[in-house]
């Protein structure tokens, strides 16, 4: 049994029916559709397309929707050229649309513009660039330039150092996700985070649309969203390390460490973490990963992380399939390495001894029980034993498709939909299904917790 979920970007590459039956007959539990891309009814189809293939493969699959955020990009240049840069130079972000030269060029957004400070860092072209801001005015910014030596049309901007005064939601985010709506997907990934009240703005944006419980993720790419993990990760029902964006705004050497941190912090708020970015990048033109791949991968599944998560690899790689097969092996061999090596009860952090769902998990394990059996009436008691990592697989038998497909987020969560299962309480059978034929099992039905046995 593999432990660590597989989320999958969809794109060009695998956005045909055979790939993507493929992709999630070898293992994608999420598929993330990122509307930076394509938007409106041409990811509707991609929608569609998973639901129907879930159907035919009898596995639920959870869908995540992946809004592009405020993203903020530099205007055009007089042509397509590169335009040299000299360290120790003035260049000038104003809000004149004509076309940039080596001195200055258009910075469409005003919100940046006024949030800006002096002595605030600004990074160009995925850190490539960087400046140091000498003055601003409510339609001016004068930076000195110090790394980097040529600057061209539509670059990246970051801004690590400033928290921007505006909304987590541009207009093109709330029209995409006013169309999501009507799909119904299972979680909506938020990119640029920086604070708790972002993650209520966008609840409230959905709840004020359907009653469907969409669950949020908060994509954590910003060194203020580090800052306030901790509440971020309250407001939120699950976080994405983006370590693209992050090993932009924060010294790359930190990331690691604080990917840790972040896993540690969703643990004690019981929220699903996935790693994201760049797992098995060299697969985008290679068959097989790289050696440091490899072990990034693993490391996922020993750090015991929710999921990992492919991009370009399969978005654009030359095999899609092979990605998720690959990252399949990794993580199938690091979570039962891991599990063999079991979880050290001593080190679950922060979470009170008498914490039901910390005695569940630890009732599973002095038992050495075959798996965990939740009758799932909605997300939230499955959730809260995934967290505390009991390396016992918990077979959740869910009355509602939709519950299913969320639990596809939780690691050694394994979601059944299965309506009989569910009304008889039939937890052998559900057992069964994932091929637990014998040993104990922890039973958890609402707040009633038994021990059974299995034979
Ligand atoms: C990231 O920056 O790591 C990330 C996942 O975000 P996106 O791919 O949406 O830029």
């Amino acid at each position: 049994m593999r432990f660590t979920k597989i989320t999958a970007s969809i794109g060009p590459k695998c956005e045909d029916k055979k790939t993507l039956k493929q992709m999630i007959a070898a293992g994608v539990n999420i598929c993330r559709l990122n509307f930076s891309h394509d938007t409106g009814a041409v990811q509707g189809k991609k929608i569609d397309m998973i639901r129907k293939i879930s159907d035919e493969l009898h596995t639920p699959v959870a869908i995540m929707i992946d809004l592009q955020g405020p993203k903020h990009r530099i205007g055009n240049f007089e042509t397509e050229d590169k335009y040299p840069l000299k360290i120790g130079q003035k260049f000038t972000f104003d809000s004149d649309p004509t076309p940039g030269d080596s001195t200055r060029v258009q910075l469409p957004d005003a919100d940046v513009m006024k949030s800006l400070n002096v002595g605030d860092r600004i990074l160009l072209n995925d850190g490539k660039i960087e400046m140091t801001v000498d003055s601003t005015s409510p339609d001016k910014i004068v930076a000195t330039v110090v790394r980097g030596d040529e600057i061209w049309s539509r670059r990246g901007f970051n801004l690590p150092d400033t928290e921007i005064d505006t909304s987590v939601l541009t207009d093109k985010d709330r029209a995409d996700l006013e169309y999501a709506i009507t799909k119904n997907p299972d979680w909506v990934a938020i990119s640029f985070v920086q604070r708790p009240e972002d993650i209520a703005e966008v609840r409230d944006f959905i709840t004020a649309r359907t009653s469907h419980p969409i669950k949020i993720v908060a994509k954590i790419e910003r060194p203020n969203a580090v800052e306030r993990i901790s509440e971020i990760a309250a407001a939120a029902d699950g976080i994405m390390i983006a370590r693209g964006d992050l090993a932009v705004e924060i010294p790359f050497e930190r990331v690691p460490a604080i990917s840790r941190h972040i896993i540690r912090e969703c643990r004690k708020m019981n929220k699903p973490v996935i790693m994201a970015t760049q797992m098995l990048g060299t697969m985008v033109n290679s068959e097989f990963p790289t050696r440091a791949e490899i072990s990034d991968v693993a490391n996922t599944a020993y750090l015991r992380a929710d999921s990992a998560m492919t991009s370009e690899e399969t978005t654009i790689g030359i095999n899609p399939v092979n990605v998720i097969n690959t990252m399949n092996k990794i993580l199938s061999y690091a979570d039962t390495d891991a599990i063999a090596n079991p979880y050290d009860w001593s080190r679950v952090e922060n979470v009170p001894e008498n914490d039901w769902s910390r005695s569940v998990a630890s009732m599973a394990y002095l038992n050495r029980a075959a798996a965990i059996v939740v009758f799932a009436r909605d997300t939230n008691i499955a959730t809260q034993i995934a967290c505390r990592k009991p390396d016992i697989p918990i077979v959740a038998v869910c009355a509602e498709q939709g519950i299913a497909n969320q639990l596809c987020m939780l690691r050694g969560v394994f979601p059944v939909f299965d309506t009989d299962l569910y009304a008889h309480r039939d937890g052998f059978n559900a057992a069964h299904k994932f091929g637990v034929v014998s040993g104990k099992l922890v039973i958890v039905d609402d707040d009633k917790i038994s021990l059974r046995t299995l034979s």
